[in-house]
């Protein structure tokens, strides 16, 4: 795969994914190299496991149980995600965060 085809696929989800994650509150990581990062595993994934899952977590056996990890994955782990301000890989953040240093991952165990 070229580094073109990558930074092409790159810019054609984030406009995808910006139409879903916008009415759900949250917004584009303010950290631009994490974007980049995080979006440039997802196209890989995409091109190898047939979607963009997501980078940050173990992929499960069950198809039912992986396509709750395509990304935008926020409606399946809303409360999860909405007590964080964050998704889990921090790719997206609540609307109202300008300082993402005050984030960090909580187990959903903690939240039960
Ligand atoms: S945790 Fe974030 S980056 Fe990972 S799939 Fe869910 S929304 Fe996408």
């Amino acid at each position: 795969m070229s580094e073109r085809s990558i930074e092409a696929r790159k810019k054609q989800l984030m406009k995808m994914f910006q139409r879903v994650i916008d009415p759900l509150g949250y917004k584009f990581n303010p950290d631009n190299e994490l974007v980049d990062f995080i979006m440039e595993q997802e196209v890989k994934l995409e091109r190898e496991a047939g979607a963009p899952f997501c980078p940050c977590q173990a992929l499960p056996e069950r198809r039912e149980d992986r396509m709750k990890l395509v990304c935008p994955c926020i409606p399946y782990h809303r409360k999860h995600f909405d007590a964080m301000k964050a998704c889990w890989c921090q790719l997206y953040v609540h609307k109202d965060i300008t300082d993402t240093s005050q984030l960090e991952q909580i187990p959903i165990t903690e939240l039960e």
